[in-house]
């Protein structure tokens, strides 16, 4: 498949200014739990940066909307490699979430078929990974399950984590490198059982 069917197909890839390699972005208002997380002060949701600023403007919504009505085309999985291929470092989800068990499971066929890129996805959907063995996710993919609330420590279900503080204690040294991972990929790094964020 070309790259521009693919990218007609998806929606193409976003490329956050921060990371390392090019994303997959869905719309915030479609996170199942992110959209109850949003009105809870205190949570990681609330003030969520990607129901803000430039994510706002009508051309980025219109793309989240087709890449969102995009899961559901039969070509999705073959177009999705084809964009990837040939890229070191991927991250799923700079804005958005798991839809469904089938998105996740076409997710798990995009990275066996991109076995030499390094997939990061964050989520706080946990209701999709209570059932699965974290054996059975492709080891080129680290599933980073998120606390949902601010100052709380990891959860307990899962071997990868990712947590916000306000406090002391970040690990993610991003604000200190002009808020770019640089050469830090720990949010990739299966070693690496929790990262720590700093409250934006
Ligand atoms: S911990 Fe490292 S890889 Fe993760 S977001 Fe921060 S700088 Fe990037």
């Amino acid at each position: 498949m070309l790259k521009k069917e693919a990218r007609e197909i998806t929606g193409g890839l976003s490329k956050p200014s921060k990371m390392p390699g090019p994303a997959h972005n869905l719309p915030a208002v479609a996170c199942k739990t992110g959209a109850k997380l949003v009105q809870i002060p205190g949570s990681v949701c609330a003030g969520c940066y990607a129901l803000k600023g430039r994510y706002r403007f009508t051309n980025v919504q219109q793309a989240l909307q087709r890449r969102l009505a995009a899961l559901e085309d039969p070509r999705w999985v073959d177009a999705m490699t084809t964009l990837i291929s040939g890229q070191d470092w991927f991250r799923w989800h700079d804005s958005g979430d798991i839809q469904s068990m089938k998105h996740l499971e076409n997710i798990f066929l995009v990275c066996k078929r991109t076995s030499k890129t390094r997939h990061w996805m964050p989520t706080r959907e946990a209701q999709f990974l209570k059932n699965l063995d974290p054996a059975t996710i492709p080891s080129n993919l680290i599933i980073r399950m998120s606390s949902h609330m601010i100052d709380s420590g990891p959860v307990k279900f899962w071997p990868w984590t990712s947590t916000v503080t306000s406090q002391e204690g970040r690990t993610c040294p991003a604000p200190d490198q002009g808020n770019e991972c640089g050469s830090c990929r720990q949010c990739w790094d299966r070693s690496t059982p929790n990262v720590c964020y700093g409250k934006h």
